[in-house]
C-alpha cells in the first residue's frame, strides 16, 4: 500500500521547537507567558485593522466566549450558518440557547443574506429576536460581508464571524476575522496553521479582550483569596502551544500561498472535465486561503457520482471528504428551525473535499492526478 495522502495535516516552519525551549527554559509551561504575548501581537499584527486577540484553548472555547460575551442566555435564539461543522453551533447549545439554522447561497456557499433577513423577520414576528449571527467562512471563501454586516446592523444583532477556516484570507483587502462584534480563529491540526490544538478570540477593544482573559481563566475577582462574581472557564492558550503557533506565524503567509496553489492544480485538473466545478472565488472582491480545495460533482453530466470518486481515491489510500453535512440535517438538530431553500443539501449531495495540505509533494499531485483522470475517463 502506498502512503496515505491526507486531507490536511500539520506542516512545521523549522521555529517552533525553538520558542518551546524557551519556554522551558524560563520554566513558563502554563496557560500564560511570553509565547501567548507574542503569539497574540503575531496575529494581531497580522490581521491588521486595530485588533486585539485573546489566545485561547479551542476554536470552539472561544466561539463559546463570544456567545457569552454577547449575552446569550438560556432560552434565546441564536442564528447560525447550517452549512458548517458542529462546532459553529454546539457552543449555542452549551449556553442553553436554541440555535436557528439558514442556508447557504450558490456563489461563497454561505450565509445567504436573503434566508438571513428572512428568518430575522420571521422569528422577530415569533416575539424571539436573535441574540447572534455566526457566519462562517466555509473552507477559507469569505462570506458576502458587505450584505451581511448590512443586515446585522440593519437590525442591531452582533454579528460572530467563525473564520476558524480562514485565516489568511480577506474580503476586499479586509481580513476575515475582523468584520465581526467577534471573530473566532482555530489553531486545530487540520488547520491551515496549527498549535496542535487552539484557539483565539479577536476583540475590537482592549476591555473585550481582558474580559475574554479574565473568563477564560476562571473568572476571578480582583482580591488576595480566590474570589468569584462570575461563571468562569479554563479556555486560555498554554504558553507550550503558543510557541508552536510563533513559529507558525513566520510561515502563514506561504501556507497561504502553498494552499492556493493546490486549488489551481485542481483548476487546472478539472478544466476540461464537464460537470465537475471547482469551488473559486465569484470575484476579485474575495480572496480564499484556500483551506481545503472542494469540487462538486453533477452525475447527470459527467456519468460519476461524488461517491464514485471518493471511493476510488480511497483505493489509492488518498483522503477525501464530503462536504460538511448542514446541522439542519443533524440528528442533533433536528427540532431546529431552518431557513433557506436546498442550497447547502445539494452542496452535501454532490460535493467533495480533496487533498489541499501545504506540504504536499510533487510525486503525491501526480498520484491524486493519475487517480481522478482515471476515474473520469472511463
Ligand atoms: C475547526 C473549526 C471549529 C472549531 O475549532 P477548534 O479549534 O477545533 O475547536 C469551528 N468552526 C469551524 C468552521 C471549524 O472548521
Amino acid at each position: 500500500m502506498q502512503d496515505k495522502i491526507w486531507l490536511s495535516s500539520p506542516h512545521m516552519g523549522g521555529n517552533e521547537l525553538q520558542y518551546i525551549h524557551e519556554a522551558f527554559d524560563a520554566n513558563w509551561v502554563a496557560p500564560l507567558g511570553p509565547n501567548v504575548d507574542g503569539f497574540e501581537k503575531d496575529l494581531e499584527t497580522f490581521l491588521g485593522t486595530d485588533v486585539k486577540v485573546a489566545a485561547l484553548s479551542a476554536g470552539t472555547a472561544a466561539l463559546h466566549l463570544a456567545l457569552i460575551e454577547c449575552g446569550v442566555e438560556y432560552g434565546d435564539e441564536v442564528i447560525c450558518q447550517s452549512m458548517t461543522f458542529s462546532a459553529s453551533a454546539n457552543p449555542i447549545a452549551y449556553q442553553g440557547a436554541k440555535p436557528v439554522f439558514v442556508d447557504s447561497e450558490i456563489d461563497t456557499w454561505n450565509m445567504c443574506p436573503v434566508a438571513l433577513q428572512e428568518a430575522i423577520e420571521d422569528r422577530i414576528s415569533k416575539g424571539n429576536k436573535p441574540k447572534a449571527i455566526i457566519i462562517v467562512h466555509l473552507y477559507g471563501m469569505p462570506a458576502k460581508m458587505e450584505e451581511i454586516s448590512a443586515i446585522a446592523e440593519k437590525y442591531n444583532i452582533p454579528l460572530i464571524e467563525d473564520a476558524a477556516e480562514a485565516l489568511g484570507s480577506n474580503y476586499k483587502g479586509k481580513a476575515c476575522g475582523t468584520f465581526g462584534r467577534f471573530g473566532v480563529l482555530s489553531f486545530n491540526g487540520n488547520k491551515i496553521i496549527t498549535t496542535s490544538g487552539g484557539g483565539a478570540l479577536v476583540c475590537h477593544s482592549e476591555s473585550d479582550k481582558e474580559r475574554t482573559v479574565f473568563l477564560s481563566t476562571q473568572a476571578r475577582d480582583n482580591a488576595p483569596h480566590y474570589q468569584h462574581s462570575h461563571i468562569g472557564y479554563n479556555y486560555r492558550m498554554s504558553n507550550i502551544s503558543a510557541g508552536i503557533g510563533r513559529g507558525q506565524m513566520e510561515v502563514l503567509k506561504d501556507r497561504v500561498n502553498a494552499r492556493r496553489k493546490m486549488h489551481d492544480f485542481y483548476v487546472e485538473l478539472f478544466r476540461n472535465i464537464d460537470g465537475v466545478e471547482v469551488f473559486t472565488e465569484p470575484n476579485g472582491d474575495y480572496y480564499s486561503n484556500h483551506w481545503l480545495s472542494a469540487i462538486t460533482v453533477d452525475e447527470s453530466v459527467v456519468g460519476k457520482s461524488r461517491e464514485d470518486l471518493r471511493m476510488a481515491l480511497l483505493e489509492d489510500n488518498i483522503e477525501s471528504r464530503p462536504l460538511w453535512k448542514p446541522m439542519h440535517m443533524q440528528p442533533v438538530f433536528a427540532d431546529a428551525p431552518y431557513y433557506g431553500k436546498n442550497i447547502a443539501e445539494t452542496l452535501f449531495e454532490r460535493g467533495l473535499c480533496l487533498p489541499s495540505g501545504s506540504n504536499l509533494k510533487e510525486e503525491d499531485k501526480q498520484r491524486i492526478l493519475k487517480c481522478i483522470e482515471n476515474v473520469f475517463s472511463k
